[in-house]
C-alpha cells in the first residue's frame, strides 16, 4: 500500500510508493528504454496488455477492450496510488500520514502510434479533452479525493517511457503544493483588489501584446511574465472559471484549436522538444483550499529544453536563459 507523508516544515505531501521501484524503468537505469511499436500496449489489437478500460470512445459498436476505439482510458499498470481502502489519516508523534488512496489512469489519445498533439486534428484533440473531463467528473464523486492532476509527458526527457501518445491522470486525497501556492497567491491578490489575478493577467497581456503568442475567441496563449523555463507557455480562458471540468463546450473546442497551433509553432521553432503539459484547476471537497471564486483554470506547457541543474533543485530558484518577450517573438514568427 502506497503511503502519503507530510513534511512537518513545509506542509508538503509526498507519496512513498515502494511498489513503483519494481517497475521496468527503474531509476537504476540511466535512460529509460522507449518501448516501440511491436510491443506497444497502447496500439489497437494489444488491448489485453493493459488493465481493462474505464472509458473508451468507440465506433461501430465495438466491444470493450477490443479494437475500434478512438480514445481509451485504462488504469495505470504501475499506479502511484491505490483505489481501494480507507485513508486512515493518523499522527505519528509530530508527523502526519495517510494511506496512498487515489487513482492513476492513462488516457490513450489516439489509436495511431505515431501521432502527437501537434499532428492530431483539432476534433481529435477535442475528443481527448472530453475524455479528461469525463474522467474528472466521474472521479470527483469519490469523497476521499481532493484534487485531480491531468498531465502529459511528451518525449523521453519529459519522462515518457512509451512513445504512443498518452496523458495521465492522478486523483489525490491532498492538494498538491503548486496548486496551494497558486491559490494562496490568487487569494492575496483578491484580498487587495477584489479581482482575479488571472483575469488581470489576461487583460494586461492582451493590452500590452508583447507576450501574447496567439489568441482566439475563448483562449489566450501567452509567455508568462516570469517564466521558470525557456518557452514556457500558459493557455488561459478569457472567461473566468475555477475548474476545467465546468467549462462550456465551446472553450474545449477553442482550447483544442489553440493548443494544436501553439504546439506546431513550438515544434517548428525548437525541433519538437520534449515538454510537460499540465492542467491547473481548482480543488474540490476542500474548504481550506477550494478557491472556487478566485482561482482561474489554465493549461501550462513546460518545454524541457535545459536540464534542471543542481542549482534549481538545491535552491528552488530558477534561472531562465530566454526572456518571455524573445520566446513570444520566436513563436509568433513561425510560418504555419
Ligand atoms: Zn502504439
Ligand atoms: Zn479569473
Ligand atoms: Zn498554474
Amino acid at each position: 500500500m502506497p503511503e502519503l507523508r507530510k513534511d512537518p516544515v513545509t506542509g508538503r505531501w509526498v507519496i512513498i510508493s515502494t511498489e513503483r521501484q519494481k517497475r521496468p524503468n527503474d531509476f537504476r537505469f540511466e535512460r529509460p528504454a522507449i518501448i516501440g511499436r511491436e510491443q506497444c500496449p497502447f496500439c489497437p489489437g494489444h488491448e489485453d496488455l493493459t488493465p481493462p478500460e474505464v472509458l473508451a470512445y468507440r465506433h461501430n459498436g465495438s466491444a470493450p477492450n477490443s479494437r475500434g476505439w478512438d480514445v481509451r482510458v485504462v488504469p495505470n499498470k504501475f499506479p502511484a496510488l491505490q483505489v481501494e481502502g480507507g485513508l486512515d489519516r493518523e499522527g505519528d508523534g509530530m508527523f502526519d500520514r495517510m494511506n496512498g488512496i487515489g487513482a492513476h489512469e492513462v488516457i490513450i489519445e489516439t489509436p495511431a502510434h505515431d501521432k502527437t498533439f501537434s499532428s492530431m486534428s483539432e476534433p481529435e484533440i477535442e475528443r481527448v479533452l472530453s475524455a479528461f473531463r469525463a474522467r474528472v467528473l466521474d472521479l470527483k464523486q469519490d469523497h476521499r479525493l481532493r484534487y485531480i492532476l491531468v498531465f502529459k509527458n511528451q518525449g523521453a526527457t519529459a519522462g515518457a517511457t512509451l512513445e504512443h501518445a498518452h496523458s495521465q491522470l492522478i486523483a489525490l486525497p491532498v492538494v498538491p503544493d503548486f496548486v496551494r501556492e497558486e491559490i494562496e497567491g490568487a487569494r492575496r491578490h483578491f484580498a487587495a483588489k477584489e479581482r482575479c489575478v488571472f483575469c488581470d493577467i489576461v487583460r494586461q497581456e492582451l493590452t500590452a501584446g508583447v507576450r501574447v503568442i496567439q489568441e482566439n475567441s475563448d483562449i489566450v496563449a501567452l509567455a508568462p511574465y516570469a517564466p521558470r523555463f525557456p518557452f514556457e507557455m500558459w493557455l488561459l480562458p478569457r472567461r473566468h472559471g475555477a475548474r476545467f471540468e465546468d467549462a462550456p463546450q465551446h472553450e474545449y473546442e477553442s482550447l483544442a484549436r489553440l493548443l494544436k497551433t501553439v504546439l506546431v509553432r513550438m515544434d517548428r521553432a525548437l525541433e519538437c522538444p520534449a515538454y510537460n503539459f499540465i492542467i491547473h484547476s481548482a480543488p474540490f471537497n476542500d474548504a481550506n483550499h477550494g478557491g472556487a471564486d478566485l482561482y482561474h483554470w489554465h493549461v501550462e506547457i513546460l518545454p524541457k529544453l535545459a536540464r534542471t541543474a543542481g542549482f534549481e533543485w538545491g535552491t528552488g530558484f530558477y534561472i531562465n536563459p530566454t526572456s518571455p518577450e524573445e520566446a513570444t517573438r520566436v513563436l509568433r514568427s513561425v510560418k504555419l
